[in-house]
């Protein structure tokens, strides 16, 4: 069967371009000029019409937690409710974060964890970044072990929480890693700072949700960011990947590595850093649905954000997905913030949050859009050009978007098991009309149409990071 998507606009990185897009076994075969109707039916056994829309590769969403299992509560999307909502966003792939597993667990232990989470459940396509609670030996050779048999390459380290790596431990990894070329993602935040201001807080009663970010200061962010970058560089550039930056602090520390010549290293930043205030949890009630890590931030980091997103300095735009209901999971912070499950929902708002609030406002342009979005994930992901891109080969993951369409964002469309979205009552222009994946429509009008379990596992390739 062949199918041809014809009239829109063609959106890359590069740029856009009126063509037609031929598909064939899941695959992009061709991306011709316009055709008239009679060579269309000539070579095509069905018809999809995108004049005046753009079309976008699907995008890749390479910060999710799938049903987490967080100790205190477990997210509330599994594999099947938070893949319907990413495919009715418009995201076709993810890469999902894993939970630490039982305290000293094999990195192994996740692995198979995870994929009993998410075969025969997923509804995009999915990989797993490994995650590092712990290390000796043992785990270091099964995290090159899991990289080469699993296409698992890159493995996730925290700089706070209880399973935190030391600076030794991060030095042990980063060696490794450098040898291996696998991706070190890590969560930057200073666990001394954040714990000595939490255990204060408690102390004081200071546990209303206005004292969340205070205690998560953007000192934090920068003083880990800056320590991760000088570690991966004196162990010989191992590649590291900067997950969810938050403030203009850290950004300040991203360019002192970038003028110092260091290469091996990536950046993402999320929606809600670049859309939402602190000023949210002023209201003690509303501010438990942000309670995330790091906290929402202030207009200067926004703005700073956006104009490194503006001037190439970040490389992409995920989205920490990570739901908890605010009926019931969200109030266990109801009298203290720090017994609050900290995430929120994020995964089908992100694409039409960038089109809207970013290329809408003039703050990024379209192309960049799909750099952030789509193409730079997949290529630190070591996904590209399978993925995050429109060319001929590459798999048929594709996004028809109507830009014209205006609406407002609610929880009644979402898609996801949660209760809310942080963006609720927020006006959209554009709207994503039809998901495609691997040349199959998964979702149309706002609503889901494929089917349970016809994600993919991705065996992924090397970071271009590394
Ligand atoms: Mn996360």
């Amino acid at each position: 069967m062949r199918t041809i998507i014809f009239g829109g606009t063609v959106v890359t990185e590069n740029g856009m371009a009126d063509r037609d897009i031929l598909i064939e076994d899941g695959r992009i075969t061709d991306l011709p000029e316009h055709m008239g109707a009679q060579n269309r039916s000539r070579v095509c056994d069905k018809e999809i019409d995108a004049s005046g829309r753009y079309i976008l590769p699907g995008a890749v969403d390479i910060h999710t937690h799938m049903d987490l299992d967080v100790g205190i509560a477990r997210v509330i999307d599994d594999f099947y409710d938070g893949t319907v909502a990413a495919a009715c966003g418009g995201t076709t792939t993810i890469v999902d974060h894993m939970a630490f597993g039982p305290k000293g667990c094999s990195p192994w232990h996740q692995v198979r964890e995870y994929h009993h989470l998410a075969d025969g459940n997923a509804v995009v396509d999915y990989g797993f970044h490994g995650v590092l609670a712990h290390v000796n030996e043992e785990v270091l050779d099964d995290m090159a072990q899991i990289a080469r048999e699993e296409g698992i390459t890159s493995f996730k380290v925290y700089m706070t929480y209880d399973s935190r790596l030391d600076d030794l431990d991060l030095m042990r990894v980063l060696d490794r890693a450098a040898k291996e070329r696998i991706l070190i993602a890590s969560h930057c935040e200073n666990h001394g700072i954040v714990t000595n201001n939490r255990e204060k807080f408690v102390r004081e009663g200071k546990t209303q949700t206005k004292w969340h970010p205070v205690s998560r200061p953007c000192e934090a962010e920068a003083e880990a960011v800056n320590r991760l970058l000088y570690l991966a560089q004196a162990a010989g550039e191992a590649p590291v990947y900067i997950v969810h930056l938050s403030t203009r602090k850290g950004l300040e520390e991203i360019r002192r590595a970038r003028s110092a010549g260091q290469r091996h290293f990536g950046v993402e930043t999320c929606p809600q850093y670049l859309l939402l205030d602190e000023k949210l949890y002023d209201d003690p009630r509303e501010g438990l649905k942000a309670v995330m890590a790091p906290p929402l931030r202030k207009q200067e980091d926004r703005d700073a954000l956006w104009k490194a997103l503006a001037d190439g300095e970040l490389d992409t735009v995920a989205t920490d997905h990570c739901p908890f209901t605010f009926a019931e999971q969200k109030q266990l912070g109801a009298l203290d913030f720090t017994k609050c499950p900290s995430g929120a929902p994020g995964v089908e708002e992100r694409l039409i949050l960038l089109y809207s609030e970013g290329v809408g406002k003039g703050r990024i342009t379209l192309p960049q859009l799909v750099r952030y979005a789509c193409t730079n994930p997949a290529r630190i992901s070591g996904l590209y050009p399978r993925k995050g891109t429109l060319e001929k080969g590459a798999d048929a993951d594709l996004v028809i978007l109507d830009p014209g369409k205006e609406w407002t964002l609610t929880t009644g469309l979402m898609h996801g098991a949660s209760d809310y979205t942080c963006y609720e009552g927020m006006k959209v222009k554009g709207a994503v009309e039809r998901v495609l994946l691997r040349g199959k429509t998964i979702a149309a009008d706002g609503a889901f149409t494929g089917k349970r379990g016809d994600g993919q596992y991705l065996h992924r390739g090397i970071s271009s990071l590394a």
